[in-house]
């Protein structure tokens, strides 16, 4: 069976080495010395400020939209993981969806100030499958009507946009640490920002709205874990690895597919990417599904990411989103993780030929 994704585990010794230490110390949760330690070393490696590291990516969103006082409407982005309009929602604020680009399937700065009204409050855009957003485009809306950015980072792990990581941008971003991720701990996510207030406030969500006797505000249970950290710590050093294993599988399947019609997104000019996940776009829905189904038979996983297009969710129905109902009915990912062999890659290929 080859699985759409598989995550990566350290060599067992590594990982013991950590155990040990937290059978010494006792110390299994609540901002222990390792969830310390990959925090001062992910804001090292992201060149940011602040990063709070979380027991998932979702809770950072809440997180995150809470800290920044939102209320009323977000305009974001159609095409993303559910959790991204969720939290929206969970937060009790009203998702108005703007189409995406055609091109890099990111959100289309454009479609933004159409949706502006004064129930706007801010913009949550997605860099999705790790692309970046046209932040510049976004950024100088944002400043012409007063709103805040929040950017769902869950794919943009390492990718740099003009040298600077992408994870920097925004009032807030975030990032999820899942182990169907690039980079991971097992569950886990962060929230960063350069914003001292911004930072302090969600420090406080994170833990229940207290230090020790001192009560401040509301909070959540954001926290990770000890056992959490020190897989982060042991895969962190690796991340030149990862990326440049992915990034010859990306180049094995470009070759090979090179004559089948298929879409892949761009990227924006400055962009050094990631190459987390490799999704394809049929020219319609009923060829994606003949090719999906026929790598199934042939125990090969595949995913519709993202499907549906988030628009027309039940508990949510929006605008129509043309382009990215589009492409949500037609992607197909590929599966995409470290242990993928050359000979899987070829197997793979020639069953998608054979649909053609
Ligand atoms: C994975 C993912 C999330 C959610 O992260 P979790 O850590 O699983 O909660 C949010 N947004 C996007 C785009 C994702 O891919």
């Amino acid at each position: 069976m080859i699985t759409v994704t598989k995550a990566y585990l350290p060599a067992y010794k590594e990982y013991e080495k950590y155990l040990k230490k937290i059978w010494a110390s006792g110390w299994l949760t609540n901002h222990g010395p390792m969830v310390n330690e990959l925090e001062e070393k992910l804001k090292k490696y992201l060149g940011v400020k602040h990063l709070i590291y979380t027991n998932n990516g979702t809770i950072a969103l809440q997180i995150a939209i809470k800290a920044l006082n939102l209320t009323g409407e977000i305009i974001t982005t159609p095409f993303s993981y559910v959790a991204t309009t969720n939290s929206i929602l969970w937060e009790g604020c009203t998702p108005v969806f703007a189409d995406i680009n055609d091109s890099d399937f990111n959100i289309n700065p454009d479609k933004i100030i159409p949706l502006i009204n004064k129930k706007t409050s801010a913009i949550l855009a997605t860099h999705v499958y790790g692309n970046p957003c046209d932040v510049d485009a976004i950024k100088k809306i944002a400043a012409g009507y007063n709103l805040k950015i929040i950017y769902d980072g869950a794919h943009a792990f390492a990718t740099t946009l003009n040298n600077k990581k992408v994870l920097s941008f925004g009032d807030v971003s975030t990032c999820s640490f899942h182990a169907t991720k690039l980079f991971h701990t097992v569950e886990g996510g962060a929230v960063i920002t350069n914003d001292d207030e911004v930072a302090e406030k969600m420090m406080l969500y994170r833990q229940f709205g207290h230090i020790g006797d001192k009560y401040f505000s509301i909070g959540i249970n954001g926290k990770n874990s000890e056992f959490h950290a020190a897989m982060g710590l042991c895969l962190l050093p690796m991340m030149k690895k990862f990326i440049g294993k992915r990034k010859k599988i990306t180049a094995l399947y470009d070759k090979l597919l090179r004559d089948v019609n298929l879409q892949r997104p761009d990227s924006i000019a400055g962009t050094v990417y990631n190459y987390c996940y490799y999704p394809v776009v049929f020219e319609n829905e009923e060829k994606m599904l003949i090719t999906k189904s026929l790598l199934q038979k042939n125990e090969i996983n595949t995913r519709r990411y993202f499907y549906p297009s988030l628009n027309n969710l039940p508990q949510y129905k929006g605008e129509a989103c043309p382009v990215s109902e589009s492409i949500s009915s037609r992607v197909l990912a590929l599966p995409m993780y470290y242990d993928l062999t050359e000979e899987d890659v070829s197997k793979i290929c020639d069953l998608i030929k054979t649909c053609r």
